[in-house]
């Protein structure tokens, strides 16, 4: 996709010879097919990759996503939260619909959010956590009444047949490698009446068109999948969903911390008005403008969708 992968290396780290990874091209996560056009350069924001990654669009279903990819990049950076819940999470909590019967199971896709689990338990749901490995749960999520499963999804989705009330899934999806079939497995486990929940960051926000290749979401290489609420809803309803709702929100942090690093890197070289207008971007009061107004116009920074199977 890309003729010369060394383009990819940061321009500072050109004066000192770093070891350079292979690279390797994927096809688009969602369709397959593996003709795209490049579309944005951006850095990663992990002090062990100080390197420059590509964002292609694809030709067929227009979808962006990160390709190449190098080889051993590593395990997506997640963490547990054990205070508060933070803004998804608490908006998948308070979204959620009841549970039709007390005891109906959730299952859960991305970080574990202890608050969360507190929140939502005591509305009737049992709520399981998916991980392909038992080490990645923390004891406090069992202490605080969470189940877990492990192993492969499709060996799940076909013990399991329509026997989950409802999905969550939250910084996880954009993060996978083949979302159709991820996709196919949820049907399958979805009770015909269920509900997925489902949370990714969204390439029509604020934060995006503000800060660009240094917004906070792009997360490179590890987010493989950048939707729009277009893009996002078509392969959701080519995959056999009926979505009932989507909205988004605003993350303070990203912006606050896509602040810091566009002022950092690019305040020494700006003078007069570019310099004004630099810092007015980056200012706490242009962010609070942010994060108050952008759900209103469908620009915050995460796209949450209430789909349920058709
Ligand atoms: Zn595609």
């Amino acid at each position: 996709m890309i003729a010369r992968y060394e383009a990819l290396a940061r321009r500072e780290s050109l004066t000192t010879p770093i070891a350079m990874p292979t690279w390797y091209d994927v096809p688009c996560p969602v369709c397959g097919n593996d003709q795209a056009d490049t579309v944005l350069q951006a850095p990663s924001w992990h002090e062990s990759e100080p390197r420059l990654y590509a964002v292609v669009q694809c030709r067929a279903c227009a979808t962006w996503y990160t390709n190449p990819l190098p080889q051993n990049h590593g395990q997506s950076p997640q963490g547990t939260n054990p205070g508060k819940p933070d803004p998804v999470h608490a908006h998948l909590a308070d979204t959620l619909p009841r549970p039709s019967a007390a005891g109906n199971w959730l299952l859960h896709f991305g970080p574990l959010d202890m608050a969360w689990l507190t929140q939502v338990r005591p509305c009737g749901w049992q709520v399981l956590a998916w991980n392909e490995r038992p080490s990645e749960i923390p004891a406090a999520w069992y202490d605080r009444g969470g189940l877990a499963v492990f192993g492969a999804l499709d060996e799940l989705a076909q013990s399991c047949r329509h026997q989950i009330a409802a999905i969550t899934a939250y910084d996880w999806f954009e993060r996978q490698e083949s979302l159709r079939q991820i996709l196919e497995h949820w049907h399958t486990l979805l009770h015909p009446n269920g509900w997925l929940l489902l949370a990714v960051p969204n390439l029509d926000s604020a934060g995006f068109l503000t800060f660009g290749s240094l917004w906070r979401g792009l997360d490179l290489p590890h987010r493989r999948v950048h939707f729009r609420a277009g893009t996002l809803s078509r392969c959701l309803v080519q995959t056999g969903w009926h979505i009932r709702r989507i909205r988004t929100l605003a993350c303070a942090a990203w912006l606050r911390e896509s602040a810091e690093r566009i002022w950092h890197d690019y305040a020494p070289s700006r003078s007069g008005w570019h310099r004004l207008r630099l810092w007015w971007r980056t200012s706490w009061l242009s962010q609070a403008l942010i994060v108050r107004t952008s759900p209103w116009f469908g620009r915050g920074d995460w796209l949450v969708v209430f789909a349920q199977p058709r």
